[in-house]
């Protein structure tokens, strides 16, 4: 045990030991934050980074692997944490979150069964439809003639912009192909099929799944909302928009993401209210309605159409590298936000921060993240290139977070993953947060290192900006048809409870 300090449930302002599993980007993002509350005083990480473990008040567990959820159980009982928050997806799919709430130890990440939504989108458009949510029109499939069948039909329906053919499963960001036409539906509707005869094809968790999810292609602008969940109500982080193609002008294959910003000029905070309205709670209702109730990060990912916002996809997790760029920006602790919702009573930690709104409030800066990623990611990402620049990169003024680094014996930081680094510039405005990022990113170097140089150039619905075809009205409250009837509820309370 690292601390003898009691839990701090007598305190009443927020918890005090925190177990955060995860070893990423978003995870060294949510360390920081969170070890910066006063309420705070330990931060353990299981496995953590040695980056990770160099801020204060933390301590790494470099050999409890996040994927073992009886060791992390043991961890947090052992460490007698007040809250594990689960920082990736792989945990919450082997059920981490499942074994700490049997241990009745409260966790912020949604057990293995909620966190379906995420792995499986033919669950996630089941809980989507039963719940009244806008989705591209689609069908999921188990075999492949129907599915062609569907995909000739969606090519060839008048004014078709293409379609998208989905792995049902854990693909690790690779099972999605958007399709101009038949032909490149067709081609990867085979090798999927293929896949699942020959076992190459992502995993389906369960052998009666559908195999593939099909869907017309929309078009739009993208951007995230994400939210602090309690199995009924939820609050809003305010939105995002990451890039995930590797190169400038959202050319090359998809990432993980290559950056990120924060506010979203085109999705309006009145929108956000709006959207975890017709969005976010109708599936917290129905995910509860079924015995699997969300507790943890719901992340919408949206295309803002010309007719509307309207969900892709949903991830059970917060968004990496979204939260790099948001959690420098929020003005309120996380610690007892995330407490509350795993408590099952968001409200009355909204209560007592004397939260106004359905958003968190920020402290009016903009965030934009630039991620740098190691040579050949995102297909077999080198290893062990030294880092050079970090303590310049950090004299900007700019955030550095780690997201796949290793200290050598010399002291050196070397790359250890795809996408190494995230740099985190603040600023009055997206422009001048953006400065500071490119300065920061400037800074940094390392044999192959691969970046983009163009996050948050092109930002959509803001006037006077100038990229031809880029600008475009932004998208109002008024664009949203809630089928249901639904209006947001008022202002000064949280949403749905
Ligand atoms: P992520 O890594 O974001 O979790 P994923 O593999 O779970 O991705 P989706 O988010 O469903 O898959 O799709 C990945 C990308 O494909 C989206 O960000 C979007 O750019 C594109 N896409 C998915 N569905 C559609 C659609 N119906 N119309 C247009 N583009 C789409």
């Amino acid at each position: 045990m690292i601390h003898q300090a009691p839990s701090s449930e007598a305190q009443g302002s927020g918890p005090a030991r925190l177990l955060v599993v995860g070893s990423g980007g978003r995870e060294h993002a949510l360390v920081w934050s969170l070890a910066r509350e006063a309420a705070v005083e330990a931060v353990l990480v299981a496995p953590g980074s040695d980056a990770i473990g160099a801020e204060p008040k933390v301590h790494c567990f470099p050999d409890v692997s996040a994927m073992d959820p009886a060791a992390i159980t043991e961890l947090a009982v052992a460490e007698r944490v007040d809250l594990v928050i689960v920082g990736p997806e792989a945990p919450l799919s082997v059920g981490v979150a499942d074994a700490l709430f049997a241990a009745g130890v409260p966790v912020f990440g949604p057990t293995r069964a909620a966190a379906r939504i995420e792995w499986s989108k033919s669950f996630c458009r089941e809980v989507a439809a039963a719940a009244g949510v806008r989705m591209a029109l689609g069908a999921q499939f188990a075999e492949l003639e129907p599915a062609l069948e569907f995909a000739r039909e969606l090519a060839g329906a008048p004014r078709s912009n293409g379609l998208v053919v989905k792995a049902d499963g854990l693909a690790a960001g690779k099972g999605v192909t958007v399709c101009d036409d038949f032909a490149s539906a067709e081609a990867a509707l085979r090798a999927l099929f293929a896949g699942v005869t020959d076992g190459a094809a992502p995993t389906a968790p369960e052998p009666s799944q559908p195999v593939v999810v099909l869907e017309e292609r929309l078009s739009g602008e993208e951007a995230s909302l994400i939210a602090i969940c309690d199995g009924r109500a939820a609050l809003a982080l305010p939105p995002a928009r990451d890039h995930k193609r590797l190169r400038d002008g959202d050319a090359g294959p998809n990432t993980g993401g290559m950056g990120a910003y924060s506010p979203v000029p085109d999705l309006p905070e009145s929108l956000c209210a709006t959207l975890i309205d017709v969005v976010h709670l109708p599936v917290l209702a129905e995910l509860a309605r079924r015995g699997t109730p969300f507790r943890g990060a719901l992340y919408a990912g949206l295309m803002l159409t010309p007719e509307g916002p309207v969900l892709i996809e949903f991830n059970a997790r917060f968004g990496d590298p979204e939260v790099q760029a948001l959690l420098p920006r929020l003005a309120v602790p996380l610690g007892p936000l995330l407490l509350g919702a795993a408590q099952g009573n968001l409200a009355a930690a909204v209560a007592e921060l004397g939260l106004p709104g359905r958003v968190l409030p920020t402290t009016g800066d903009a965030a934009v993240a630039v991620v740098l990623a190691a040579g050949n990611y995102p297909e077999t990402p080198r290893k062990g290139d030294a880092i050079t620049g970090l303590d310049e990169a950090a004299a900007t003024g700019a955030r550095v977070f780690h997201a796949g680094t290793i200290r050598g014996a010399d002291g050196q930081f070397r790359t250890n993953g795809g996408r190494v680094l995230a740099v985190v510039g603040l600023g009055s405005s997206i422009a001048s947060a953006r400065a500071t990022a490119e300065r920061a990113a400037d800074c940094l170097r390392w044999d192959g290192m691969q970046r983009r140089h163009d996050i948050a150039q092109r930002l959509p619905g803001v006037a006077g900006r100038g990229s031809a075809g880029a600008s475009r009205a932004p998208v109002s409250a008024a664009d949203w048809e809630d089928p249901a009837g639904r209006t947001p509820s008022g202002p000064s309370e949280v949403a749905g409870s």
